[in-house]
């Protein structure tokens, strides 16, 4: 009689969860199967028996690993770097791109001493300033001299399987007087490499005279920032600008950050349809310890802002990996590609949450982290 080699089917099975995942229609209560790395199949009731390892997962969501396209992670060479590893692995964040912390003449050190070692994938926008945001006293496009395009472009062309656009940031403190120029710089050498650009906004700088500048498929970050020229205007409506910028595809996204999400200013614009196409943090050291803390948190108040779970999770995965052009590898499970999934926990009860202007509020939801899978890799989101 011959011996029979059983082969289980399945590395990883994760029953009982509620998938979510908007590019497949998925919402609902699925078993979700890993074999070499690979999600093989999303179905109802798979048998157990076939998997080497089950994990249960009644009541919690099952989701694409979550996206975060704003954070600031060159820790150790400026002045707003935090540790990428930290705190994406305990918050179920697979995919953080750094927003221009590195210039293309400080991106060889990104990628040897930042990118390298991490165990999170770590994509970036490469600062149109040369230096990046090394010191974020002094504005670091106050003196043009630190953009060169060409530079800029050709580092993008030599780098496209780590950067994904250019950064400029369009407030009187980065750019002085210079106005729109650096924008302008920005959009020559993404021009010439054939990427997006994200352009962050703030107090100083005409925002109509940013919107009109910005082209499809371009990021608007801090989108609902308080300060100075906002998306509203003094009677609290949408300017038609941004309006006609979404007609035209520009991307609006949050980018929470220390200084750049007014409660408010999201409620108004919400309340009149104009919702931002992508939730990210703008992790650095002035948000990290608060108002932010990560990526969950940040989509928690979205749900106390009235969007659907559904709505908040297709803004941190499918809808960021859009942004940054990756939407053929993550932001969706589907059968055949590598795994690549969050699992997340909804707690009901009464949370504090801040803005950027600590403005507090009481939501009733919040999402945590259980744990990720990349792969074979479970990584546990050990929470305090
Ligand atoms: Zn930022």
């Amino acid at each position: 009689m011959e011996n029979k080699v059983i082969r289980m089917q399945y590395d990883i099975l994760l029953t009982g969860g509620i998938v979510i995942d908007p590019p497949g229609n998925l919402n609902d209560q699925f078993d979700v199967a890993i074999a070499d790395g690979q999600i093989v199949d999303v179905a109802k009731n798979i048998d157990p028996q076939k998997a080497v390892r089950t994990i249960a997962v009644p009541g919690k969501y099952v989701v694409p690993g979550l996206v975060d396209i704003h954070a600031h992670v060159y820790v150790g060479v400026t002045t707003w770097g935090v540790a990428a590893d930290p705190v994406c692995q305990t918050t179920g964040v697979t995919t953080i791109v750094d927003a221009g912390s590195s210039g293309w003449a400080t991106f060889p050190g990104f990628s040897d001493y930042i990118v390298g070692p991490a165990q999170t994938r770590i994509l970036c926008y490469l600062h149109i300033s040369g230096i990046g945001l090394v010191y974020g006293p002094v504005g670091e496009m106050l003196d043009l001299r630190y953009a060169d395009p060409g530079k800029v472009a050709d580092t993008i062309i030599e780098n496209r399987d780590l950067i994904v656009g250019v950064k400029v940031r369009q407030g009187s403190a980065q750019v002085g007087d210079n106005g729109v120029e650096p924008l302008k710089l920005a959009i020559e050498a993404a021009e010439r490499a054939d990427v997006p650009i994200m352009c962050h906004i703030g107090a100083g700088v005409r925002l109509p005279e940013i919107l009109k500048l910005m082209r499809p498929g371009d990021v608007i970050t801090h989108c609902f920032q308080g300060v100075g020229d906002s998306i509203l205007d003094e009677k609290g409506r949408v300017i038609p600008d941004a309006w006609a910028a979404r007609q035209d595809g520009v991307i609006f996204d949050v980018g929470h950050g220390g200084g750049s999400f007014s409660y408010e200013v999201a409620q108004q614009a919400m309340q009149q349809g104009f919702i931002s196409d992508v939730i990210s943090t703008d992790l650095h050291v002035g948000s990290i310890n608060g108002p932010v803390y990560d990526l969950p948190t940040t989509l928690s108040k979205f749900l106390h802002l009235g969007l659907s779970l559904e709505a908040v999770i297709e803004k941190a995965t499918i809808r960021p990996a859009k942004a940054i052009q990756r939407d053929d590898e993550i932001g969706y499970l589907k059968i055949g590609s590598p795994a690549n999934i969050t699992v997340l926990d909804l707690l009901d009860g009464e949370f504090e949450f801040f803005d950027a202007h600590r403005k507090k509020f009481v939501g009733h939801q919040k999402l945590e982290a259980l744990f990720t899978i990349r792969q074979q890799t479970i990584t546990e989101c050990v929470t305090a």
